[in-house]
């Protein structure tokens, strides 16, 4: 079992920092995504300390990856700490700064940036681009090029080295769709310092998402430091390095680097350059901060196996059917009963919503609160309303108060979202 610091159980009743999930359950019903403000808070303070501590003479900055969880909430817990942002669209732009994350702390990466977003980037005043292709390149100099407007640029260099994690979220291989071989980075660089309106400025790298181990990181930031070496012997003033995002998190009983040897591989690979170093965590930021509480709706005895068939859904959590992501599940209350073993469905008709199989949880019944651990990251952002099921809301917690950061939809708003034509 993970150790759950910020969701522990007193007395046999869980808690998220000092508030009773039995509490939160009460006022605003089930399923409900929450957040602990400290973990999130705490973590962040990690990465700046680690970071910072190990390349002490060099500028770093930490640009959240909004996209594993947008909320405002985050978002402005993170921004008071000082936080840059990754963004992959223009809604994350704008929910960034709508969080007051300054422009020139953004950093813009994505496969297929179009052109009102560039030129929304670009009005915004964003710190960088990190370009995945040749032809985007053309079109942000041609959009920078109208609006009078200067875009400093990185490319996103695939250094072609094996993540070792899941196959979907596995981005750094030659076979993989993003970024620009390394083998074709010193023309594409070329190419960049031609073009009108293009400023030269960094090299960004992310092999992929949940990495265990740092050898791939290691790897990667060798090759980018040769390039670096390469690119300024061409003449580029190259003096931004973006290391990307990507350590794991603890879902089961991963063992996860600690963020001082993460920091120390990009110090011993990349600290002689004398670069900014930018990092993009994600996962590491919000995964451990965040569960997703539902209730037992019924417990179903099948011909071969128990089933805890619960009020949550592959709809409010796509990790289990879309990566087979193990989640840990834990009752509430653990207070009264002993651990028995079922299969934990959600009501979604569809066989892949399905949580866990054969999972020893406390013996529950209808009505009893199960929590899914690990959710902060990916979680809510990959929701959908499938099934016609409302989103789950989002509860942050801080100590002993809780605040409903977004709230359950009500069933008018999402069924009137549609529109029926006169002529139908
Ligand atoms: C998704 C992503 C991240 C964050 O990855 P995590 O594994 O959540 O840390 C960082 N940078 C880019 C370009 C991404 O696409």
């Amino acid at each position: 079992m993970t150790t759950q610091k910020y969701f522990p159980h007193v007395n046999g009743k869980m808690f998220a920092e000092n508030v009773a999930l039995s509490n939160i359950a009460k006022q605003v019903g089930t399923p409900f995504y929450c957040y602990s403000n400290t973990a999130i808070s705490q973590n962040f303070k990690d990465y700046q300390q680690a970071f910072s501590t190990a390349l002490t003479n060099q500028e770093t900055l930490i640009c959240y990856a909004v996209k594993a969880n947008g909320n405002q909430a985050v978002l402005s817990t993170l921004a008071k700490l000082g936080s840059g942002a990754d963004v992959v669209s223009m809604g994350e732009i704008r929910r960034a700064r709508a969080a007051g994350i300054p422009a020139n702390k953004i950093v813009y990466s994505g496969v297929a940036k179009v052109e009102p977003e560039i030129e929304y980037a670009l009005n915004e005043g964003i710190f960088q681009f990190n370009i995945e292709s040749e032809p985007e390149l053309e079109l942000i100099s041609q959009v920078a090029t109208r609006l009078n407007k200067i875009a400093a640029i990185a490319f996103r260099i695939n250094p072609d080295v094996c993540a070792n994690t899941h196959a979907k979220i596995s981005t750094g291989k030659a076979e993989n769709k993003f970024g620009v071989p390394i083998s074709k980075a010193r023309q594409a660089y070329n190419r960049a310092a031609s073009l009108p309106n293009i400023k030269v400025q960094g090299v960004d790298v992310h092999i992929g998402s949940q990495l265990t181990q740092l050898t791939p990181f290691e790897e990667a930031y060798k090759r980018i430091a040769q390039l670096v070496i390469d690119l300024r012997s061409d003449g580029h003033d190259i003096n931004v390095v973006d290391i990307g995002g990507g350590l794991g998190i603890t879902y089961n009983d991963e063992v996860i680097p600690a963020k001082e040897d993460y920091a120390a591989i990009a110090k011993k690979q990349l600290g002689h350059l004398n670069c900014k170093i930018v990092v993009e965590p994600g996962r590491s930021l919000l995964g451990n901060a965040g569960i997703l509480v539902s209730s037992v709706v019924y417990v179903k005895t099948g011909e071969e196996r128990q089933f805890l068939i619960l009020d949550v859904g592959m709809n409010d959590l796509i990790r289990p059917s879309m990566y087979d992501a193990f989640h840990e599940i834990i009752a509430v209350d653990i207070s009264k009963t002993a651990l028995k073993t079922y299969d934990i469905v959600g009501p979604v008709c569809e066989t892949g919503d399905t949580f866990a199989k054969g999972r020893q949880v406390h013996e529950s019944q209808s009505g009893d609160l199960i929590a899914i651990m690990s959710c902060g990251a990916y979680g809510a952002v990959m929701a959908s309303t499938y099934n016609t099921r409302m989103l789950a809301p989002e509860i942050m917690v801080k100590d002993t108060d809780f605040a409903i950061v977004r709230p359950r939809p009500n069933y008018d708003e999402v069924i009137n979202a549609d529109i029926v034509p006169s002529w139908v």
